[in-house]
């Protein structure tokens, strides 16, 4: 097995560069252009606390869908399996992640997954909270609790862009508004939703979250359990399933453990009881997938042997 060093990261990062040639860099994000194309930063952080970075890890992205995983552990928090699980499915999906087709294909009255849009909105929609502020401010909380950093700002001009480009996430809403499935507003669900999608990370952070999920909701700073371990093992197989969209079974059988992307090319990775990952990279396939990060988590997963359903040597 390959020995996890800085060194051989910048090696893997070398190598999976040239897959940034075949995604594009979403453009409808703010100061998001060709220039990032090339863009590939990484951190790992073990279950015992060391942190390895390579690449261009001081980069700072929105988290985009990375969000979403956070959404439905404070969710999972605030109501449980079986509430969460009547207003949103636990399936995966074959179509694109903001597909409106699939609102009506599966159950009329809840979206397949948490993972897609539609799944996401009604999700944050049960977050609990007083105003769309303190539902926010409660996510956020737990977020630079989880990343074990204070500094996470949200971005208003990711922010902004995303009410202006809102027009697909609306009709979902809405569409979800007609059959009861959202327990809020239209407006108040999609406000939380943006917002949430609008905090900035770098690979650090995004390894921190894959990390925390690792250990059973602990940081490794702290000994104290944010969240019942029950409640990540089911955003862990959430994320098996559903959470690189409709690419996640070849990520499941490629990589073998569970990873979250967004469309501003983050993923988060976790392989339960060893390590955390996160990867930045702009360069994105039309299902949403950072390309140069995919191939990245394939690598680390040949190399540092973390396919969970077993390893060429055993
Ligand atoms: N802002 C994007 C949207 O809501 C996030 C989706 C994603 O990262 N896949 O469409």
């Amino acid at each position: 097995m390959q020995k996890l060093t800085e060194e051989y990261l910048e090696d893997a990062i070398e190598d999976s560069k040239p897959y940034a040639s075949s995604g594009k860099v979403n453009m409808d994000l703010p100061n998001f252009d060709e220039t990032m194309k090339d863009l590939l930063g990484v951190t790992i952080i073990t279950n015992e606390g060391e942190s390895l970075s390579a690449g261009d890890h001081h980069h700072y992205i929105p988290m985009q869908s990375t969000s979403k995983i956070i959404g439905l552990m404070l969710a999972l928090q605030d109501f449980g399996k079986d509430r969460v699980f009547q207003t949103v499915g636990m399936e995966p999906m074959g179509d694109f992640f903001n597909s409106i087709s699939q609102l009506e294909s599966y159950d009329t009255s809840k979206p397949f997954n948490p993972m897609i849009n539609a799944g996401a909105i009604a999700t944050a929609a049960l977050i609990k909270g007083k105003s769309v502020e303190n539902r926010f401010n409660r996510y956020f909380d737990f977020l630079k609790k989880i990343t074990n950093n204070n500094e996470l700002q949200m971005s208003e001009e990711v922010y902004q862009a995303e009410r202006a480009n809102s027009a697909r996430n609306r009709s979902l809403a809405y569409f979800m508004q007609s059959t009861g499935t959202l327990v809020t507003s239209v407006d108040d669900a999609l406000e939380l939703y943006f917002r949430m999608n609008s905090v900035m990370m770098c690979s650090e952070d995004f390894a921190r979250v894959g990390a925390f999920l690792a250990r059973g909701g602990m940081t490794s700073e702290s000994e104290e359990r944010l969240i019942p371990p029950h409640h990540l093992r089911t955003v862990k197989a959430i994320m098996m399933t559903s959470g690189m969209y409709n690419s996640s079974g070849h990520y499941a059988v490629e990589a073998g453990f569970p990873c979250k992307s967004g469309v501003s090319g983050s993923i988060i990775g976790a392989i339960p009881g060893r390590m955390g990952v996160g990867v930045i990279g702009p360069a994105i396939s039309p299902k949403g997938n950072s390309t140069a990060g995919g191939a990245l988590i394939k690598k680390l997963s040949q190399d540092l042997e973390l396919n969970m359903f077993g390893v060429e040597n055993t």
